[in-house]
C-alpha cells in the first residue's frame, strides 16, 4: 500500500537512464519515496524520438581513460554481468582489430573485462596488424527496456505518458517537497528551464541482419582514404532474437537526420562483408535499417542538484529539489554506475 506521506520523486524520462535511477531508488529507498515515470516515449515504444531502443548495447570501451566515467562503467559492467543469470544479458567473446601492433599499456579496461589477451599475428585479419579478444556484456534493448518497466511497476512505480515543456511542470507534478529527477536525454536541450546548450545529438546507423554464423563482437578501424565523416566500423550478435546480429555504424555528431542514408548503408554492409565474407550469403537476410540519436553533452555528463523555487504554485511558494543529470553517449554502459551517482543524492536532501 503507497503511504501518503512518502515523498514523491517525479522521473522525467523512460529511457535507460530514466528506468535504472527508479531502479535504484526502489531498491535502496524501498519504502521512502513514491516514484512516477513521466515520458512522452515510454518503454515498449520503438520511436526515433529517444535514444534506447537503438542502442548496440554493448560494454564496449570508448575513448581514452576517464576516472569519472570509467566508475560508472566499471559499476556497469559487474552489475550486467550478473544479470546474465536472468537471461537480461549475454556474454559475449569480442575481438577489437587496429592498425598497429598493440601497446597492452594503453588499454585501460584490461582488468576489467574477462578473458583478456592479445591476439597473435596469425589471428589478426589482413589488412590490420594488432587486436585483442576479451569477453563483454551485450544487452537486447527490446528486450531489457519492457522488463525494467515491469519491473519497476511490480514495485508501484506509476509510468504517465506526457511531455513535458517546462521542468516547473515536472515539479508542479511532483508536488509540495517533491524531487525530480531529468533523465530527458536529448531532450534537456530544449527542456523549458534546463535549456542545456551543451547538449547534442550524435547520430548512429546501423543495420540489423539474420546471421545465425555470426558469434562474436569485432570493431575495426575504417580504413577508406579519406575516411567518411562519422562513420565507425563494428558488429554484435544480439543475445535475442537468435542469430540477429548488428552491423555499424556511424558516429556523426550533430546531425539530427533520423532518416536512412543508403549510401551509408552500402559502406556499412561493404565493410562487414569485406571482415567476414561468410556473410555475404543467400543465408544471411536483412531485418531492418535503423537511425537512433545518442544523447551527448559536452564536457560530460551532468549528475547535480539544483533548487528550484516555483512561481505561483497552488498552495504557497515551495522549494522543490529538482536533480538534473543528462548522460553522453554510452549511455547503457554508464546506466547503473551513473543512475547511483544520481541517488547518492537524495542523501544531500
Ligand atoms: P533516451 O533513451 O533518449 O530517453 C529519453 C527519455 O526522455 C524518453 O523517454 C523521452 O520520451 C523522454 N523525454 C525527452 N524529452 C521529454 C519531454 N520534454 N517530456 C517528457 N519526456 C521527455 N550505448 C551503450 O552503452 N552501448 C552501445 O553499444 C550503444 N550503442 C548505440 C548505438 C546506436 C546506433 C545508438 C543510437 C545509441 C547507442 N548507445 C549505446 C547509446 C544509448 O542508446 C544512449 O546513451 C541511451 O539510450 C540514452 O538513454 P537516456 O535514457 O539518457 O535517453
Amino acid at each position: 500500500m503507497i503511504r501518503q506521506d512518502k515523498r514523491h520523486v517525479v522521473i522525467l524520462g523512460a529511457g535507460v537512464i530514466g528506468l535504472t535511477i527508479a531502479h535504484v531508488i526502489t531498491t535502496r529507498h524501498p519504502s521512502s519515496f513514491r516514484v512516477t515515470i513521466v515520458a512522452r516515449d515510454l518503454p515498449e515504444d520503438i520511436s526515433q524520438a529517444f535514444a534506447s531502443p537503438w542502442a548496440g548495447a554493448n560494454w564496449a570501451p570508448r575513448g581514452p581513460y576517464d576516472p569519472r566515467i570509467y566508475k560508472m562503467e566499471y559499476t556497469t559492467f559487474n552489475k550486467f554481468w550478473n544479470m546474465g543469470a536472468l537471461g537480461l544479458t549475454c556474454n559475449v567473446p569480442s575481438r577489437i582489430y587496429f592498425t598497429k601492433e598493440v601497446d597492452v599499456k594503453t588499454i585501460w579496461y584490461k582488468n576489467l573485462v574477462r578473458n583478456f589477451r592479445v591476439l597473435s599475428p596469425e589471428e589478426v585479419p589482413c589488412p590490420f596488424k594488432g587486436g585483442i579478444s576479451y569477453s563483454t556484456i551485450t544487452v537486447n534493448p527490446q528486450k531489457y527496456l519492457p522488463w525494467l518497466k515491469a519491473d519497476l511497476t511490480s514495485r508501484g512505480v506509476l509510468f504517465v505518458r506526457q511531455q513535458i515543456h517546462n521542468i516547473d511542470d515536472a515539479a508542479e507534478l511532483a508536488g509540495p517537497n517533491g524531487i525530480v529527477f531529468n533523465a530527458t536525454g536529448l531532450g534537456a536541450r530544449s527542456l523549458i528551464g534546463v535549456e542545456d546548450p551543451k547538449v547534442y545529438p550524435v547520430r548512429g546507423q546501423t543495420i540489423t541482419v539474420l546471421a545465425p554464423d555470426v558469434k562474436q563482437c569485432v570493431a575495426w578501424p575504417v580504413l577508406e582514404s579519406p575516411a567518411p565523416n562519422g562513420d565507425t566500423a563494428y558488429m554484435i550478435p544480439r543475445p535475442a532474437p537468435h542469430g540477429h546480429v548488428l552491423l555499424g555504424g556511424t558516429y556523426q555528431e550533430d546531425n539530427w537526420d533520423t532518416s536512412i542514408d543508403f549510401n551509408i548503408a552500402r559502406r556499412i554492409w561493404k565493410r562487414a562483408t569485406e571482415l567476414v565474407p561468410a556473410l555475404n550469403t543467400e543465408k544471411t537476410k536483412i531485418i531492418s535499417h535503423n537511425v537512433g540519436l545518442r544523447p551527448a553533452r559536452k564536457g560530460g555528463p551532468r549528475i547535480e542538484l539544483e533548487w528550484l523555487k516555483l512561481p505561483v504554485v497552488k498552495q504557497s511558494l515551495e522549494d522543490i529539489r529538482l536533480k538534473t543529470s543528462t548522460y553522453s553517449g554510452s549511455g547503457y554502459q554508464c546506466s547503473w554506475g551513473a543512475a547511483e551517482e544520481a541517488v547518492e543524492l537524495l542523501s544531500e536532501l
